[in-house]
C-alpha cells in the first residue's frame, strides 16, 4: 500500500527538513544509539509534527514524520505511529507556551550524571548558564507512561534542559535549532565537568558572574 499523499505548508515543509537534519546529526554524533530519541516541532494551530515510533532516526526521511494534535491525535495521512514518548513533548508544550520544540536523546556521559544521581546544578561553566541555565535532574518515571510526564510537571516552568534519572536527557527550545544546540552542549558539559572532577574540586563561578551572565541568557 502506497504512503498516502501528504500536502504541507512551507513552514511545515521546513520543520520536516529540518527535524531530519536534527536527527541524523544526533546520531553522527552518538548522543542516541539504535532507535533511541525522539523530536518534535510544534507548527501552527498546535499541531505538533514528531518522529515516528521505533525507527532509527538517523535515517529518517522527511515523509516518515507524523502530525498529532495538541491531545495526541494522531491525523489520518500518518504513514507510522508517534513516538512512544510524545506524551511527555505534549505535557512540556503544554506547560511552555513559548516553547516550540523538544528533543530527546541518550547522550552517554550526560546520561552517566542521571545514573549517578547527579544534577548539573551549579554554576560553573559560563556557556552552560548562557545557553540554558541549571540543568535539574528529573525522579525516574517508566518511559512512555503519564508518570513521565507528571514526573517533569514541577520543572517545566522553570528549566530547558533536563537529566532524566536512570535514563536520558531532553531540551526545550523556542526553536529547534536552540534545542539541538542545548542537547549538544548539556552532552558537552557533563564530558568537561566529569574530566575536571578526575582532576580535582570543581569550583563555581563567583556570584557576581553568574549574575551577569544570567542577565545575558538566551530567551528560551
Ligand atoms: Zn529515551
Amino acid at each position: 500500500v502506497a504512503a498516502p499523499r501528504v500536502t504541507t505548508s512551507p513552514t511545515e515543509t521546513a520543520a520536516r527538513r529540518e527535524i531530519v537534519e536534527v536527527c541524523r546529526a544526533l546520531d553522527d554524533r552518538r548522543l542516541i544509539a539504535g532507535p533511541d530519541g525522539n523530536v518534535s516541532v510544534r507548527l501552527e494551530d498546535d499541531r505538533i509534527l514528531c518522529t515516528p515510533s521505533g525507527v532509527r532516526k538517523g535515517t529518517l526521511t522527511p515523509a516518515m514524520l507524523v502530525v498529532v494534535d495538541q491531545y495526541g491525535q494522531p491525523e489520518r495521512s500518518n504513514a507510522r505511529p508517534a513516538s512512544s514518548e510524545i506524551g511527555l513533548h505534549l505535557a512540556a508544550y503544554a506547560a511552555r507556551p513559548d516553547v516550540h520544540a523538544v528533543v530527546h536523546a541518550h547522550p552517554p556521559v550526560a546520561t552517566a550524571w542521571g545514573l549517578a544521581g547527579r544534577d548539573l546544578m551549579a554554576p560553573v561553566l559560563a556557556e552552560v548558564i548562557l545557553l540554558m541555565g541549571a540543568v535539574p535532574r528529573v525522579p525516574f518515571a517508566v518511559p512512555g507512561t503519564p508518570a513521565l510526564a507528571a514526573a517533569f510537571s514541577p520543572f517545566f516552568p522553570h528549566h530547558d534542559a533536563f537529566l532524566m534519572s536512570n535514563h536520558g536527557a531532553l531540551t526545550l527550545g523556542s526553536t529547534l535549532t536552540l534545542a539541538h544546540q542545548r542537547m549538544e552542549c548539556l552532552e558537552h558539559a557533563a564530558t568537561v565537568l566529569h574530566a575536571a572532577s578526575l582532576l580535582g574540586p570543581v569550583a563555581p563561578l563567583p556570584p557576581a558572574a553568574v549574575e551577569a551572565l544570567h542577565q545575558r541568557r538566551s530567551p528560551s
